[in-house]
């Protein structure tokens, strides 16, 4: 965030750099919503919001992360299978790693 001479702040630079999940706050469309972004939309392309469930499901920048998880908990991250993820703690807990840091 930047200060203006008037002391209101509005996004800088750094505030693209959010594009992945977990540093520095989050989602695109969770930091737009708040002003932290100017789009929600995420960088792998312009036409897909980037919210929880592309980063889990689609998103071609989190390919080889997202697969490297379904190897290490055994489970294809797909819709179908996000309650037996979610009833597991430990696969749970790894999804939330993944969601935080992108690995
Ligand atoms: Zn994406």
């Amino acid at each position: 965030m930047l200060l203006t001479p008037g002391g209101a702040s509005v996004p800088g630079p750094q505030a693209d750099r959010n594009d992945v999940p977990g540093t520095h706050g989050g989602f695109s469309q969770y930091l737009f919503r708040f002003k932290l972004r100017y789009s929600p939309h995420c960088a792998c392309d312009p036409a897909k919001i980037q919210d929880v469930l592309h980063v889990l499901e689609d998103c071609d920048m989190f390919l080889r992360e997202r697969a490297a998880l379904e190897v290490e908990i055994d489970v294809l991250i797909v819709r179908q299978n996000f309650p037996g993820i979610l009833e597991d703690i430990t696969k749970e807990a790894k999804v939330s790693r993944f969601l935080r840091h992108g690995c």
